[in-house]
C-alpha cells in the first residue's frame, strides 16, 4: 500500500503535505517523511521518521522544512527491510541530472533482475527498497529528466504511483495499468498529486481526475504537462482499493468508495436473497457501508452490534496467549442486547487467513447470536498480491487451502457468501466489467509477467 502526496508552488508546502499525510495514514504506519525544495537551490530540506505522522512534525520540524515544492510519503512495508529508518521515504539522491527527491507507493516486481544487472555494472544501492532502482536507471540516461525518466520507467514492471521533486518541477507517474491509485487535484493555482482524493480536499482543494495509467505529469511554475511513458494498457485498477484499502470518502473513477461499498452490499443482498435474518451488522469499520447497502436493498434492519475501539495502538505487548486474547477483545466491543437471540447477517470486506473472522464469529456466539450468515465483499482470496498489497503466501490463505464447506466449518458460520468478481467490478463502477480491474488475488491470473523466482518466493 503506502501513500504519497506532492504539491507545487506554495510557500506553506511542507505544512500542506503534512496535513495531506494525516489523511493518508491508513495506507501505511511504518514510517513517514516529507522533502521540500526551495526555488533556485539544489538542496532538499527533509525529515523522515519511523511511526505515525501525528506528533512527529512539530512546529520546529516544519519550520525547517522551507520551500515551495514538497513531497511526502507514508510507508507500509511490502519490500525492503521492516521498520528500518533507512527505508523511510522520500529518498534523496544525487544524480548527474541534479538532486532528486522521490516517494513511491506500491511495488516493482522485476526488482531482482534489474538490480542484479545494475549491480554488475557497478551501481551501489543505499536502500533495500526498490524505489532507488528508478534513480539508478535515470542516472544511466544522458537525456533531459523527463526523457530519462520515461526510458527508466519502460524498464520496470509492477504496480506503483510516485511523486518526485527535481529542480523546480513536481513530477508524478502511475504504472501502465493503473494498479495503484494517484489523483490530480488543485489548490488555488497549485496542482496537487496524491494517492487518494481526501488528501487534496482536506487542504481546501478539489479533485480534478485520476492520473491515467502510464501517465507522466510534470508541473513547473503552475503549468502542467502530461505525457505517456507507456502505451496505456487496458485499465486494471486494483479492486482491493475499493474493497478494503481506500478511505470511504475517496473518489475512484469519480465515484466515492462509500457508494461502491454500498453497491457491493446491495449485490450481496441479491446473491443471498433466500436467507432470512433479524439484523444486518458490519464488522467495523470496513464492513460499514456494505452492511448499510445490504440493509437498504434487503429491508433487513441495520444494527451496530460491534463498536471499534479507535484508540488501540499497534505496539501493545502481546507476550502471552492470554494477553493476545485480551488485546483482540480490546479492538471490538460487542453489544450484547443487539446480538443476543438474533439471526445475523454479518458483513465484512475480506477473509485472508480466516483467523480474525473466526475470533469475531466466536465472540458473536459467546454473546448469544443464534444464526450467523457471513457476507463478504471480496471474492475468495486465493493468490498473493505482487503489486504492493501485503497479502500472505498462498499456503496461509484460507480460501487457497480449504473448500467452501471447510471454511464454513473452520470459522464457524451457518452460511458463507463471497461476492462474485463480476458483481464486485460492477459495483465499483466498471462499465467494462471485471476486465477493467486487477483481480489477480481472486483468480491467480496476474496482469503482468511475474518471474518464476518471484512466484516461488511466495
Ligand atoms: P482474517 O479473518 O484473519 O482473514 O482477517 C480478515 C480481515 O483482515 C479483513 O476483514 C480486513 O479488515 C483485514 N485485511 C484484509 N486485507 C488485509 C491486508 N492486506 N493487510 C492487513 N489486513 C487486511
Ligand atoms: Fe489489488 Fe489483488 Fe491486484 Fe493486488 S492482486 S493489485 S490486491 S486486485
Amino acid at each position: 500500500m503506502g501513500g504519497v502526496i506532492g504539491i507545487e508552488g506554495r510557500k506553506d508546502a511542507a505544512g500542506l503535505v503534512h496535513v495531506g499525510l494525516l489523511t493518508l495514514q491508513h495506507r501505511g504506519q511504518e514510517s513517514c517523511g516529507i522533502a521540500v525544495k526551495e526555488k533556485g537551490k539544489d538542496v532538499f530540506n527533509y525529515f523522515t521518521v519511523n511511526g505515525l505522522v501525528l506528533g512527529k512534525f512539530t512546529g520546529d520540524v516544519l519550520e525547517k522544512l522551507k520551500g515551495e515544492n514538497a513531497v511526502g510519503h507514508v510507508r507500509y512495508p511490502t519490500s525492503g527491510s521492516k521498520s528500518g529508518i533507512l527505508d523511510a521515504q522520500p529518498f534523496i539522491f544525487k544524480s548527474a541530472h541534479g538532486n532528486i527527491a522521490i516517494a513511491l507507493s506500491g511495488n516493482i516486481i522485476n526488482t531482482t533482475e534489474v538490480r542484479d544487472k545494475l549491480a554488475k555494472e557497478g551501481a551501489i544501492f543505499q536502500h533495500s527498497s526498490e524505489t532507488e532502482l528508478i534513480v539508478h536507471l535515470i542516472a544511466r540516461e544522458k537525456l533531459p529528466i523527463e526523457n530519462a525518466l520515461k526510458k527508466a520507467l519502460a524498464k520496470i514492471e509492477g504496480g506503483y504511483a510516485a511523486v518526485m521533486l527535481f529542480k523546480n518541477k513536481l513530477i508524478g507517474f502511475r504504472d501502465p495499468r493503473g494498479l495503484r491509485p494517484l489523483v490530480l487535484g488543485k489548490l488555488g493555482k497549485s496542482f496537487v498529486l496524491a494517492s487518494e482524493s481526501p488528501a487534496v480536499e482536506v487542504l481546501g482543494g478539489h479533485y480534478i481526475r485520476d492520473v491515467k495509467p502510464g501517465e507522466l505529469i510534470v508541473v513547473e511554475n503552475g503549468k502542467l504537462k502530461s505525457t505517456f511513458y507507456a502505451k496505456p494498457a487496458a485499465r486494471q485498477n486494483c479492486i482491493f482499493e475499493t474493497v478494503y484499502i481506500s478511505r470511504p470518502d475517496t473518489l475512484i473513477r469519480g465515484m466515492s468508495v462509500a457508494q461502491a461499498r454500498m453497491a457491493m452490499g446491495a449485490k450481496l443482498a441479491l446473491q443471498m436473497k433466500g436467507i432470512k435474518a433479524d439484523i444486518v451488522m458490519p464488522v467495523p469499520d470496513s464492513g460499514f457501508f456494505a452492511a448499510l447497502g445490504f440493509s437498504k436493498a434487503s429491508g433487513i434492519p441495520f444494527e451496530m452490534g460491534f463498536v471499534r475501539n479507535h484508540y488501540m495502538g499497534r505496539s501493545f505487548l502481546r507476550t502471552t496467549q492470554h494477553m493476545r486474547e485480551i488485546v483482540a477483545k480490546l479492538k471490538l466491543f460487542p453489544i450484547s442486547d443487539i446480538i443476543k437471540g438474533k439471526d445475523i447477517i454479518l458483513v465484512d470486506d475480506s477473509i485472508v487467513r480466516g483467523t480474525q473472522s473466526k475470533k469475531i464469529i466466536n465472540t458473536l456466539r459467546e454473546y448469544g447470536a443464534r444464526k450467523i450468515h457471513f457476507a463478504v465483499t471480496s471474492p475468495e482470496i486465493i493468490a498473493p498480491c505482487f503489486y504492493g498489497v501485503n497479502t500472505p503466501s498462498k499456503k496461509e490463505l484460507i480460501a487457497a487451502t480449504h473448500t467452501h464447506d471447510e471454511i464454513v466449518k473452520e470459522i464457524g458460520v451457518d452460511s458463507l457468501t463471497f461476492i462474485t468478481i463480476d458483481n464486485a467490478a460492477e459495483a465499483c463502477g466498471g462499465n467494462e466489467g471485471a476486465k477493467g480491474f486487477c483481480s489477480a488475488c481472486f483468480t491467480g491470473k496476474y496482469p503482468t509477467k511475474i518471474s518464476k523466482s518471484t512466484l516461488e518466493a511466495r
